[in-house]
């Protein structure tokens, strides 16, 4: 095919995009359609668990089978997520006949459209098509983005690319709660000098897309093994990257040392001599209740706040807090990973002397395109939570500085 490209922004807003493949690459791209709105179509035998935790929490159809003809129908766009050239060619056919545009993932000369290098600074989209080069055009794309970001402040100005990288480091990376402009300054700039990225399940999608296609993205939340199997495997991966040369940024929701295992991969690593640096985030634990309208503290209102893991039982042996004790604080509670034992988490508070009508409230995937906030009183935050279906991830946050705010 020959011509030059021809530059638009698709308004996918409820309109059908269909992806082939449930592998990699449908990954990097599904959160920037999900990001615009799309009504995503995934036709997969099986899903990488990031593409599950999309298809688990309902932003997108999933058809667990093979690529039919007839999925395109009703679609504007198609992307051929896949590098059998077989099926991408019947893909593509079925697209030409219905004059529905596919990007293929195995041919880009096959392609009737191709997916630009994309730089996002707030409302403004950078999007860089390299005549056919996806190198030139993310080298174009990294550059403009120094420019955009050096407008923020001098930190922002990262060294451009043509230097020799920095190699054989880790540097643990909190890339905040959800909202991908959350990150620090600092964590962006690694991230984008990084040549291995080791991303949790809660990190962003839209940061992974815009990653350079040449740096390996290690789904942590991949590794088949149960937790603490899987944690020896992650720390492994980190340490045996950074010995190869590799500089290699582990990507934490959040904060990486805030109930995020941090500690153990910085253990891990100066045991086997790799140099780490941390780059601190922004903690759930505050950034959850401040956009539900919350400050963890409030001048005559909350002296103190308490940031508590609920993800074991209050009566169970293995529970290191000490709830009864919490109880009798009057600040601020602040709850991760309670849902689950919520039930038993307020039931405790309460029997030891936290009262019934304490203000408490709940925000899921806070920061998020799909937050969703409660409120409630520590009395009845259990049941309500329950009636609403509220969903992890979810902060919990108990005290009166939850209605301090209330006009
Ligand atoms: N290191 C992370 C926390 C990891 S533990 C941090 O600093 O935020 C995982 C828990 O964090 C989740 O169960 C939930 O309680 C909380 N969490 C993380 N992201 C969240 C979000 N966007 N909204 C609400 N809670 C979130």
């Amino acid at each position: 095919m020959s011509g030059n490209p021809y530059p638009l922004g698709l308004r996918l807003a409820g309109r059908r995009v269909v992806v082939v493949g449930g592998g990699a690459v449908a990954t990097r791209r599904v959160p920037a359609l999900l990001d615009a709105g799309a009504d995503v179509f995934l036709v997969a035998p099986e899903l990488t668990p990031a593409l599950r935790a999309h298809v688990d929490a309902g932003r997108l159809h999933w058809a667990p089978r093979r690529f039919a003809p007839d999925d395109l129908d009703g679609a504007w766009l198609v992307h051929a997520a896949i590098d059998d050239p077989t099926a991408a060619a019947s893909i593509s056919a079925a697209a030409a006949e219905r004059r529905i545009f596919c990007v293929r993932a195995d041919d880009r000369a096959a392609a009737t459209a191709w997916t630009p290098a994309v730089t996002r600074h707030g409302p403004v989209t950078v999007a860089v098509l390299g005549g056919g080069d996806p190198r030139r055009s993310m080298a174009v794309r990294d550059a403009i983005r120094v420019l955009l970001d050096a407008r923020r402040g001098p930190l922002a100005a990262p060294a451009v690319a043509a230097g020799p990288l920095p190699v054989g480091r880790v540097a643990l990376v909190g890339a905040g709660p959800g909202d991908p402009e959350l990150i620090t300054v600092k964590g962006w700039r690694l991230l984008t000098e990084a040549d291995v990225v080791v991303a949790d399940r809660l990190v962003p999608g839209l940061l992974l897309d815009e990653l350079r296609a040449d740096v390996e993205l290690v789904d942590a939340s991949k590794i088949p093994y149960g937790p603490s199997r899987a944690q020896e495997e992650i720390n492994r991966i980190l340490v045996e990257r950074a010995l190869a040369g590799g500089f290699v940024v582990r990507l934490k929701g959040g904060d990486p040392y805030v109930f995020g295992r941090g500690g153990e991969e910085l253990l891990a690593c100066a045991a086997a001599g790799v140099p780490v640096t941390v780059v601190p985030g922004v903690t759930s634990a505050i950034a959850a209740p401040a956009v539900a309208g919350v400050p963890v503290t409030h001048r005559g209102v909350a002296h103190e706040f308490t940031v508590v893991s609920g993800h074991v039982a209050p009566d169970s042996p293995a529970s290191l807090v000490r709830w009864d004790a919490l109880a009798g604080l009057r600040g601020t509670l602040v709850v991760l990973m309670g849902l689950k034992n919520l039930a038993a988490i307020t039931a405790t508070l309460l029997a030891h002397g936290r009262p019934a009508q304490t203000p408490a409230a709940v925000v899921q995937e806070a920061t998020t395109g799909a937050q969703r906030v409660l409120r409630s009183t520590l009395g009845t935050v259990a049941a309500d939570v329950a009636a609403e279906g509220l969903r992890p991830p979810a902060v919990v946050v108990v005290g009166d500085v939850v209605t301090t705010l209330d006009g």
